[in-house]
């Protein structure tokens, strides 16, 4: 028999809680069976990893069927209650935060729309810690608050939350991270860690997790705004680049002659098919009409409506087509806006991408995101989650993150 030392003992169990910890949190409950034939571990070892999670609060056992066995088990199931976290979309107008519970479970949803001007990172971050308090309130008794995700529509250095450039929001080397932990602690005395992330590269992460491309190993997620996203999946990995800045599809030039991009290019992606570009195309003006107005104008078959969705059709398809050549994905999954348009310009849509390489289009699905409360929120919420997925009885003891009951 070999014997392992104890801190290599300790490691050995802490990557065992985390993974089935993380099993259960995106896939549901599980029967021990399950989770045996899952990681390969014995039922002993389960029954022990299963036990500590349950002394931990995060999972319990409940009788219930798995659609593997007919007879009902007790099916290993995450408490959504045991451990939340707070998740925060920041967008050009608007602000979206949620209380997520373990296992994706939305126990509360609240926006409240800001103006697009002189919207900087003070106003950010009072904002922010605003949410928190009313999102915090929804707390169930006796749950631990585990973590903060933020997603920015925007270049972040990965390491430090630094903004390096948020084109729409009008921000360029934003320092986010540090004051809204310092605003966090001055308000909640010991908050949980701060995560923030690209808007794409969390609905990237969500959509492939838990999402429209759940179980595809390769996938790109495309997410529209007013600026245009993308987070790349290859190999069940987010693709980071050198810097964490990989991803940028929305600036991927499809006409040097075209209009200028708020990033200083010329005929970027997003500058065909971002929400205002969108709304102009068919001739209308992004201040005064909604997308949802066109939309209707092209299910009565109005002409500038059906025309201008045709073009804008037409370069989605082609920045698509371009993606599939270079990353030869299984499904592409459009967010935001581009999720509201599919069904009016899936016909042009495709005529581009049957354009790109016979080999890399075969079997690629074009879907829109199916996550509810949006992608880039859960993405978000995922972001949170992290540092309990990784040591779940480590976080958990940690008594500085519990919420009174
Ligand atoms: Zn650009």
């Amino acid at each position: 028999m070999v014997t392992l030392p104890a801190d290599k003992h300790d490691q050995v169990r802490r990557n065992n809680l985390s993974r089935i910890l993380r099993h259960l949190h995106a896939n549901g409950p599980a029967s021990r069976s399950d989770l045996v034939g899952l990681t390969g571990l014995n039922r002993s070892t389960i029954g022990a990893i299963v036990a500590e999670l349950a002394d931990a609060g995060l999972v319990e056992e409940r009788a219930g069927t798995t659609n593997t066995v007919g007879r009902p088990s007790l099916l290993v199931t995450p408490v959504a209650t045991s451990a939340v976290v707070l998740s925060f979309e920041l967008r050009v107008e608007r602000l979206i935060g949620s209380l997520i519970g373990l296992g994706g479970e939305v126990l509360k949803r609240i926006e409240h729309p800001h103006m697009r001007a002189g919207f900087g990172v003070r106003i950010a971050v009072e904002q922010i810690v605003a949410m928190s308090i009313s999102l915090l309130e929804h707390v169930p008794d006796g749950s631990a608050w585990v973590g903060t995700g933020i997603s920015i529509p925007g270049s972040i250095e990965t390491e430090t939350g630094r903004i390096r450039l948020a084109p729409n929001l009008g921000w360029e080397n934003a320092s986010l991270g540090e004051p809204l932990m310092q605003a966090m602690s001055e308000q909640f005395g010991d908050p949980p860690l701060v995560t923030i992330r690209n808007d794409s590269d969390l609905g990237a992460m969500s959509e492939h997790l838990r999402g429209a491309a759940a179980g595809a190993a390769n996938m790109i997620y495309i997410s529209g705004e007013i600026g245009v996203g993308g987070g790349v999946v290859v190999d069940n990995r987010l693709l980071d680049g050198v810097g964490g800045f990989a991803g940028e599809v929305g600036h991927m030039v499809i006409d040097p002659d075209g209009p200028e991009c708020r990033c200083g290019s010329f005929g970027c992606w997003e500058m065909f098919i971002g929400l205002d570009s969108v709304i102009r195309a068919t001739g209308n003006d992004p201040e005064s009409v909604e997308l949802e107005e066109i939309l209707r104008h092209a299910q009565q078959q109005q002409a500038s409506a059906l025309s201008g969705l045709n073009s804008v059709g037409r370069s989605i398809g082609i920045g698509i087509a371009n993606l599939v050549n270079i990353f030869n994905p299984e499904a592409v999954v459009l967010g935001g806006h581009l999720r509201e348009l599919l069904p009016y310009v899936e016909h042009p849509v495709m005529e581009m991408i049957a354009r790109a390489l016979p080999a890399s289009r075969a079997g690629v699905r074009i879907v829109p995101a199916s996550i509810e409360i949006g992608s880039s929120l859960m993405g978000a919420a995922e972001a949170g989650f992290e540092e309990l997925l990784a040591d779940p009885i480590g976080v958990m003891s940690s008594s500085s993150v519990l919420i009174a009951s």
